[in-house]
């Protein structure tokens, strides 16, 4: 006899039992109404254990896979469910089914049900044809419309249902978003878990965004890991995207951590914006966004349109320009305590036909989030080399070139066998080639990077720590990361009211890189006052514009030349 309300559910189907009057009313009675409201409704259902054995099912699910035993049964119905979100307690997708009546598409959900230790118990199937399946053409119209892996709308599906909704409320006055998602760096989680992995992930996005939504809501994956969703404001809860990220990674059984969301929006007053258009503004908001939170929201503003526009320039004619030796490298020279050229700074500047310059702040941002970047270094790093090994035999046989890293690049190329190779090409000096890796690299992946600065060294590069002091964790990342030459970081010579302060800290980091037994650049040497007292500190090697702009490679021979040979003279 229940004394208190009861509550029963299964996955979307929820009984209610109010406090009944009738003390007649016994477990066992209720029991079975229960089991003849099962057996009369519409429904597919399947009970398993823990072991996959059936424990129940209803005539229907006989009926749907053509069986007698529930042994046959067990095993058509385990062929076909593609049920691999392991620990989700509920889920929700379609999937297509083909007996001898043709092709039909069904709506499943499971219920998993956990003891207390968390031990998985019991799944539960809940089975619906869907209505869509008048005809035996459903099956065609449903892939049509359909993404094969997530069974949520594809893209195609999802602009056909958007705009017939916008028809339907081209008059409204409620606010409506339009969200797309993006799990970040999803190729190269690809590429470390294999793409049998990063397809459940997918998989499990799409369970979950649909056991997330609300019956009236339009979602779908657009491409690859490119999720979207268009709600009104009454259903628009930002909070969810954390829940979903957190499910995600409870689904996955490595690098949780790596695991990061981004979401794009654009809000909308009215519907008047085709669908097309709005899925580019959120877009446009989702690419804006640079945060590494493990969920990081961005909104659509005006503004960014023009700013995607020239990006998109960027990327449309990286490869022709590449092509066209476009890219330039442009030398800014380093000197010694003396002031004598040592050595310089590989720059890249696009130079376009018409002569018109770009500095790289204008492009390899864009480059590295569309993952262009190790196109660039590689071709840099060879027009390095190409130098080298012109500079053999002549007066600038002495000097090194340095040239930058990426922290994109070690994503995506095998930078050791890069550098390696091009030294090998060009049969120059590995110490030759001095190789810049910035901080925030290391920082972001201290083990790979430092196992790599280690590979360098052994192999006779000259490794520097680029852009040291500008991170938030540089002295504990000097702990373990053995480069030759810490790089400071020209904020410390900038102009500000603690200047004081920023000369006590460069005067300490050059104490302890020395003790270290690591070399010291400064960069951003503007003044003669900034190279006096940064040479009674100690520091090895100084770059700045108190020496020269970073200047094209002819300008830099020919003002060099001379004082070189001068210099070599005496
Ligand atoms: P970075 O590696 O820190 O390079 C130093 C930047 O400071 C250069 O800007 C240089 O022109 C500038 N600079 C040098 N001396 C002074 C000075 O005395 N005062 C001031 N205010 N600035 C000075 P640039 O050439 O515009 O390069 C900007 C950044 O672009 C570089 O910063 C580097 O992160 C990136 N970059 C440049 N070339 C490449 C490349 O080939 N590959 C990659 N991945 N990044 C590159
Ligand atoms: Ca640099
Ligand atoms: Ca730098």
């Amino acid at each position: 006899m229940f004394n208190d309300d009861a509550y029963f559910r299964f996955g979307n189907y929820v009984g209610y039992r109010n406090g009944f009057a009738d003390s007649d009313l016994t477990n066992e009675k209720l029991v079975s109404i229960l089991q003849q409201a099962i057996k009369s409704i519409n429904l597919i259902l399947l009970c398993f254990d823990d072991e996959n054995k059936i424990t129940y099912a209803n005539s229907k699910a006989f009926k749907m896979f053509n069986v007698t035993s529930s042994e046959e049964l067990e095993k058509e119905f385990l062929d076909w469910i593609s049920n691999d979100t392991k620990h989700l307690e509920y889920s929700n997708w379609c999937q297509i089914y083909e007996s001898m009546e043709g092709e039909k598409v069904y709506d499943i959900i499971c219920q998993k049900i956990y003891d207390t230790d968390n031990k998985l118990r019991n799944s539960i199937y809940v089975i619906d044809e869907c209505v869509q399946n008048s005809s035996n053409k459903a099956g065609v119209r449903y892939r049509q419309m359909h993404d094969p892996l997530t069974g949520l709308l594809n893209r195609d599906g999802f602009c056909h249902v958007v705009e017939e909704y916008r028809k339907l409320h081209i008059n409204t006055d409620e606010t409506h978003y339009l969200i797309i998602t993006n799990i970040r760096d999803f190729k190269l989680i690809n590429q470390m878990l294999g793409d049998k992995d990063g397809d459940s992930i997918l998989k499990t996005t799409g369970r979950i965004i649909r056991s997330l939504m609300y019956p009236e809501d339009i979602y779908g994956r657009l491409y690859a890991d490119k999720f979207a969703v268009l709600v009104s404001e009454r259903n628009f809860d930002k909070s969810m995207y954390r829940n979903m990220i957190n499910l995600v990674r409870s689904q996955i059984t490595s690098d949780k951590q790596g695991l990061r969301l981004q979401v794009g929006i654009y809000r909308m007053e009215d519907l008047s914006d085709d669908v097309i258009t709005m899925c580019d503004k959120a877009l446009i908001a989702l690419k804006s966004i640079s945060s590494e939170e493990p969920v990081a929201y961005a909104y659509y503003e005006p503004l960014m349109m023009q700013k995607a526009l020239t990006e998109k320039a960027v990327v449309t004619n990286f490869d022709t320009a590449l092509k066209n030796g476009e890219f330039k490298i442009y030398l800014q020279p380093q000197m010694n305590q003396r002031g004598e050229l040592i050595g310089s700074e590989a720059l890249v500047r696009w130079k376009k036909i018409d002569n018109t310059v770009i500095p790289p702040n204008a492009f390899i941002p864009v480059l590295e989030k569309s993952n262009l970047i190790s196109r660039l270094d590689l071709y840099v790093w060879e027009l390095a080399a190409i130098k080298l090994r012109e500079w053999q035999h002549t007066e600038f046989s002495d000097l090194y070139i340095s040239v930058n890293i990426s922290p994109r690049d070690m994503e995506f190329i095998d930078v050791y066998d890069a550098i390696t190779g091009l030294v090998d090409k060009y049969e120059i000096e590995p110490a030759k080639l001095h190789l810049e890796i910035t901080e925030t690299v290391i920082m972001r992946n201290p083990a790979t990077v430092s196992e790599l600065i280690t590979k360098l060294k052994d192999a006779g590069f000259v490794v520097e720590i680029d852009d040291f002091g500008s991170g938030y964790s540089s002295l504990n990342m000097l702990k373990d990361i053995k480069a030759d030459v810490i790089k400071i970081d020209m904020g410390f010579l900038r102009k500000s009211e603690n200047e004081e302060r920023s000369r006590i800290i460069l005067d300490s980091i050059i104490y302890m890189t020395k003790r270290l037994g690591m070399g010291t650049v400064t960069e951003g040497v503007e003044t003669t006052k900034q190279f006096e007292f940064l040479r009674s500190m100690g520091c090895d090697v100084y770059q700045g514009y108190l020496f020269s702009k970073p200047v094209p490679v002819q300008e830099f021979e020919a003002k060099y030349s001379h004082v070189y040979n001068a210099e070599k003279i005496i």
